[in-house]
């Protein structure tokens, strides 16, 4: 029989991992990706004997494939992908190609927002257990690369609904769902539903004592639940209601039962602050108590973990007033979550690329704790029309350090000046760390300054 020809569209942190594994296993690859590679992954490639192209897609060289591995930056629309359809090659993710050669349990995590968070605290509480664990997906190091020496027992893997998408036989043990809120609609021709669909591929090969953890107060989450009725061991999570096998927030409190198992801690005595944040928290308890972890080592794990930067990461206290910097939150959901785990007045720092949004979500919570907006964004009309009847305070820049400076000059001691755009970062930074980062360095600058 011939060697098979693998196919790698891509040559981020996952295209190259499987094109490595793809070649441990034997396979012959070839990798492609329209734009210039990072240094570090040609010199790997090379290293490595796999031919490549950069800058361009070799049509000849492509379809000859007999599977084709996608990065989930590629739109399923552009016209060689939709090529390779039409002739009826297979095209997969990295995550579905690498977990046909793990042994591993994988614990799957994917929502509209929480994904990296909920996944490093679930890897961070199995690993504080002495577990054998591994973290891939959208963070960390790919997970093809690290399935050819299979050495891990258990991968936490963050799953966007692009690698869903194209994922079809991989087994999750642990699946969780965080919400579903309207985002990445470009890709999915404009329709929720199309983008609904794309998460609950997340309980494609479900059985039945498996775990399926999700938040009960989503409402695209309930209905579709109510639609496909999935035959699997369901964990809901709740900030409103006792729930009796699940999860759920009462008085501070966080309280899961798993299989009969029961385990309560104070949201004080962990490191994550905030009603979202106490969902992240349930999810990877339940996930942990999956996977039979004591509640000592949940309890200490809770206490010790650091969530990534750029999400609620406070950035600096000065003269009483808390600087946060929440970058990461792009869109409107995951302000919202930001503005209610305030517990002081908020000077809002907002603004970017907008993403066509709806703000009437945050009218109640601007009322209660905004006190002025600082408009961070190239184009900031949006924002100002909307929120000028109901903030009295209203700022427009195009610089951090302007930004930070006016946070300050308007804040009073216990104040807090929170950065969560809501928006894209493009329009003046590279990226939402960069923009992060920038915040960060100007509330530093003014701490020394004064
Ligand atoms: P993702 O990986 O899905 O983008 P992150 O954990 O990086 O999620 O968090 C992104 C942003 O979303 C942060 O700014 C955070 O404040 C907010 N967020 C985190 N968890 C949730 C949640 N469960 N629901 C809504 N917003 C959230």
């Amino acid at each position: 029989m011939s060697v098979q020809k693998i196919v790698v569209l891509g040559g981020g942190e996952s295209g190259v991992g499987a094109a490595l594994l793809a070649q441990a296993k034997g396979f012959d690859v070839f990798l492609s990706d329209r734009g210039a590679l990072k240094e570090s992954y040609r010199t790997t490639l090379q290293q490595a004997g796999i031919p490549f192209e950069e800058g361009q897609h070799t049509e000849e060289r492509i379809l000859v494939a007999s599977e084709v591995i996608k990065s989930p930056g590629i739109p399923a629309t552009v016209p060689l992908v939709q090529k390779l359809r039409e002739q009826g090659t297979p095209i997969i993710s990295e995550i579905e190609f690498a977990a046909r050669y793990t042994k591993a349990k994988l614990i799957g995590i994917t929502g509209s927002n929480g994904k990296t968070t909920t996944t490093l605290l679930t890897y961070h509480l199995l690993k504080t257990a002495g577990l054998n664990v591994g973290l891939a997906g959208n963070v960390g190091d790919s997970f093809a690369e690290q399935v050819i020496t299979d050495t891990f027992d258990y991968f936490v893997l963050e799953l966007s609904s692009f690698q869903l998408d194209d994922m079809y036989q991989t087994h999750l043990n642990v699946m969780v769902l965080l919400n579903i809120t309207p985002d990445h609609l470009d890709r999915y021709g404009y329709s929720f539903q199309n983008y609904v669909d794309s998460k609950f591929r997340i309980l494609q090969n479900a059985r039945p004592d498996d775990d399926f953890i999700y938040f009960v107060e989503s409402q695209p989450i309930l209905d579709e639940l109510e639609k496909r009725n999935p035959v699997v061991h369901q964990l809901p999570v709740s900030l409103e209601k006792a729930v009796k096998e699940g999860g759920y927030w009462t008085h501070g409190s966080l309280i899961t039962t798993n299989k009969g198992r029961s385990f309560t801690v104070s949201q004080a005595e962990t490191t994550l602050r905030g009603p979202h944040n106490a969902i992240n928290t349930l999810a990877a308890i339940l996930a942990a108590q999956s996977m039979n972890i004591t509640d000592d080592a949940i309890i200490a794990g809770l206490k010790t973990f650091q969530n990534a930067a750029h999400r609620l990461e406070p950035a600096g206290t000065v003269n009483g007033i808390q600087f946060i910097n929440d970058s990461k939150a792009t869109n409107v959901d995951s302000v919202f979550y930001a503005l209610s785990s305030m517990d002081a007045p908020t000077i809002w720092i907002a603004g970017g690329q907008d993403k066509g949004n709806d703000y009437s979500q945050l009218d109640e919570v601007v009322r209660q704790k905004v006190k002025a907006l600082i408009c961070l964004g190239v184009d900031n009309h949006k924002l100002v029309d909307y929120f000028g009847n109901t903030i009295s305070t209203i700022y427009e820049t195009q610089q951090v350090t302007d930004a930070v400076a006016k946070g300050l000059e308007l804040g009073q001691p216990g104040d807090i000046v929170l950065l969560s755009p809501a928006c894209a970062s493009f329009d003046l930074f590279k990226n939402y760390e960069d923009r992060g980062n920038q915040f960060k360095t100007a509330v530093k600058n003014l701490m020394h300054d004064l």
